[in-house]
C-alpha cells in the first residue's frame, strides 16, 4: 500500500514517515499543496494523509482539486483545530475522514486502515487467496491453520498480491505500491522479496501459488498453489 504524507511540519512529517514504514507501507511526503497536487496526480497513492495548514494552497483545496481531477484515494485530514466549520468544509471538499493534532500514531493507522477498506468496499477486511489468508489489520498471514511469520516488507508485498489475485503485476508496479517513489535502486528487490515470500508462503507447504509470467512479472495464482 503507497501512501501520500503531506505536511510541512518537517518533524511530523519525517516521524510519519518513518512510523508508516515501519508499518510496511510505502510513504512519499509533500510539504506543500503544490507538490502533493503534483505528486497525486502523477502516481496511484491507495491514501493520502493531508494536513489543512499548508504553506501554499490549503489542504481543502488540495483536496478540492483532487477530487475535481478525478482521483479518489481516499483522504485523511489532519486539523490543528478541532472545530464544526472545519470538519464541514473538510468534508465538503472531499475528505474522508479527519483527525484532530496532536493525535495518536495507533489512531491514525486505525483511520487509515479503516478508509482504505472503505475505499474498496467489495472486499473483506481479511483477504482469502485459496487456503491463504491475509489479515491487513492484524497483520497477520496464515495458510490453512499454520501462521507464517513475515518482515514487514513482505508482508506489504503480499497484502498487493493478495488485494489483485490471478492478476500479472509487473516489476514497477510492485515497485510504486510497496516501495516508494524516491526508491530507484535495482528492480531485481521484487525478484528477492519474491524469492523470500515464497521460502515462506510456498516451498514448506509444497505450493507454487506466486507464478512467474515470464517477461512480464509475477502472479498469484486464484486457486491453492498446487503444483501444476
Ligand atoms: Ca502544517
Amino acid at each position: 500500500m503507497r501512501l501520500l504524507v503531506v505536511e510541512d511540519e518537517v518533524k511530523l512529517a519525517n516521524l510519519l514517515r518513518r512510523g508508516l514504514e515501519e508499518e510496511g507501507y510505502a510513504i512519499d511526503t509533500a510539504a506543500d499543496g503544490g507538490e502533493a497536487l503534483w505528486l497525486a496526480q502523477e502516481n496511484p497513492y491507495d491514501a493520502v494523509v493531508l494536513d489543512v495548514m499548508l504553506p501554499d494552497v490549503d489542504g481543502f483545496e488540495v483536496c478540492r482539486r483532487l477530487r475535481a481531477s478525478g482521483r479518489w484515494a481516499p483522504v485523511l485530514m489532519l486539523t490543528a483545530r478541532d472545530s464544526v466549520p472545519d470538519r464541514v468544509e473538510g468534508l465538503d471538499a472531499g475528505a474522508d475522514d479527519y483527525l484532530t493534532k496532536p493525535f495518536s500514531f495507533a489512531e491514525l493507522l486505525a483511520r487509515l486502515r479503516a478508509l482504505m477498506r472503505r475505499g474498496a468496499p467489495e472486499r473483506p477486511a481479511t483477504l482469502g487467496v485459496g487456503d491463504l489468508t491475509v489479515d491487513p489489520a492484524g497483520r497477520r498471514v496464515a495458510r490453512g491453520d499454520v501462521t507464517i511469520e513475515l518482515t514487514p516488507k513482505e508482508f506489504a508485498l503480499l497484502e498487493y498480491f493478495a488485494r489483485h489475485p490471478g492478476e500479472v503485476l509487473s516489476r514497477s508496479r510492485l515497485i510504486e505500491h510497496v516501495w516508494d517513489f524516491a526508491y530507484d535502486g535495482d528492480s531485481n528487490v521484487v525478484d528477492v522479496y519474491v524469492r523470500y515470500l515464497r521460502e515462506k508462503v510456498d516451498r514448506p507447504f509444497g505450493r507454487e501459488s506466486i507464478e512467474t509470467v515470464r517477461g512480464a512479472g509475477y502472479r498469484l495464482r486464484e486457486d491453492d498453489g498446487s503444483p501444476n
